[in-house]
């Protein structure tokens, strides 16, 4: 890491210190102070955004990924050309060669779920605020070495920005077989692991069958849900707490607190939210600390489970990502199940299930996965019992065999749309 990079990282971190400090003596405040610095100078040179950069928050409109790719050529204030910025990113993952900039900007292509990928533009400075975040609110500073294991699908040199003298960044690429993974984390030791909760419950099976023997610090999830069943059985195994980092192309949101809760980084995130019914809500996002990708009131497809905390941050506190929007059964007659009961349905039935994955293949129709499969049975009763709660019934559920994962996607249990 270069020098200057360093002393990027150290101001950041500095920043981020007194922005937080400013932000739990008064929230409110502190936004709109640092709101008002977007306007003047972020917004003053986004060509889409420059007409209304004196408005109210609340005048700008609510963009979706799809609309903000659409617009993205005039979003960005570099006057960078999307054609060109993802011609150079998928390059860069079709020759796993992740170091992919574009006048001097950091490219790359987010995992989308359904297809949909997102691009993302940072700065070197945005990629400092990223490494101080990464430093300081999930993995903590420490003066003595230590090895990091990152399971990714596409490795970046953002990710390998918090690469030092200190932290040893070891890139594990998803798309390789799990049985090179295994004898190269043995290898590895590493102090700290970071991967999808898939992934996670792999390495514990692993370790509980002595493949490896592992003794890690800290455990990171990203990418995926990680569901209450998953975290038990990673938790159970490596005996640590299994921190959850929300975090995707749209920036670092939150990351979990000692009580096991998320807060999403209000210092410098706005969060609006547009409520399901009274717990959860989807949010609608303004980065106060993006400049080149301004993201402002852009609406994700999370659905988030609204808590109280007791830890003390004043920072929006969710008690879990309940999942995708895409993840929401919907009926005719707009009746809807989310996730989350389908998950407890599932798992509830018996605490042996260990995997599962529900499919719609049309309106009515359902493949289903659960395994040890004895409990097949008793699982589909459960899902028919909250479906016929919600008066939802004539429901046909097959068993399948096989989970459905594509291999560096992430991976879901429950697949709600279907085509
Ligand atoms: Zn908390």
């Amino acid at each position: 890491m270069k020098f200057n990079f360093k002393i990027k990282i150290f101001i950041s971190a500095l920043r981020l210190y007194f922005q937080r400090i400013a932000f739990e003596r008064n929230p409110k405040k502190h936004q709109q102070k640092m709101w008002r610095k977007v306007q003047r100078q972020v917004l003053t040179v986004s060509p889409f955004y420059k007409s209304f950069s004196d408005k109210d928050l609340i005048e700008f409109p609510i963009q979706e990924k799809k609309q903000f790719m659409k617009n993205f050529n005039v979003i960005n204030t570099k006057g960078i050309d999307i054609k060109q910025a993802i011609d150079i990113a998928t390059r860069s993952e079709k020759s796993r060669n992740f170091s992919p900039t574009i006048n001097g900007l950091t490219v790359g292509l987010s995992t989308g779920t359904s297809g949909n990928k997102g691009l993302f533009l940072v700065s070197k400075q945005e990629r400092a605020m990223w490494v101080a975040l990464i430093l300081q609110r999930i993995i903590g500073w420490k003066f003595r070495k230590r090895k990091i294991a990152f399971f990714l699908r596409a490795n970046s040199n953002l990710y390998t920005s918090v690469q030092s003298k200190l932290l040893a960044f070891n890139f594990f690429d998803l798309l390789n077989p799990l049985d090179e993974h295994l004898s190269r984390i043995q290898k590895l030791q590493p102090n700290i692991i970071v991967g999808q909760p898939s992934l996670l419950v792999l390495l514990a099976e692993a370790q509980k069958k002595s493949v490896i023997k592992l003794n890690p610090e800290k455990i990171i999830s990203v990418a995926e849900v990680l569901s209450p069943k998953d975290k038990e059985i990673i938790e159970g195994i490596f005996k640590i707490d299994v921190q959850q980092v929300y975090q995707c192309s749209e920036g670092m949101l939150g990351q979990s607190c000692k009580k096991g809760n998320i807060h999403l980084n209000e210092d410098g995130l706005i969060i609006e939210k547009q409520w399901i019914d009274k717990e959860r809500f989807i949010p609608i996002i303004t980065d106060l600390r993006r400049n080149i990708q301004p993201i402002i009131r852009y609406k994700m497809n999370d659905i988030l489970h609204a808590t109280n905390c007791s830890c003390g941050s004043k920072m929006l506190a969710i008690s879990s990502i309940e999942g995708r929007m895409d993840d929401i059964l919907i009926f005719q007659e707009n009746k809807i199940i989310f996730p989350d009961f389908i998950r407890r349905a599932i798992t509830g039935t018996n605490p042996k299930i260990d995997n599962y994955q529900l499919i719609r293949i049309s309106d009515r129709k359902f493949n289903m996965f659960i395994n040890p499969e004895k409990y097949w049975n008793q699982a589909k009763a459960a899902v028919l019992d909250v479906l016929s709660m919600k008066d939802v019934d004539d429901i046909d559920i097959i068993k399948i065999s096989k989970i459905r994962h594509e291999k560096g996607t992430k991976f879901r249990r429950i697949h709600a749309k279907y085509n």
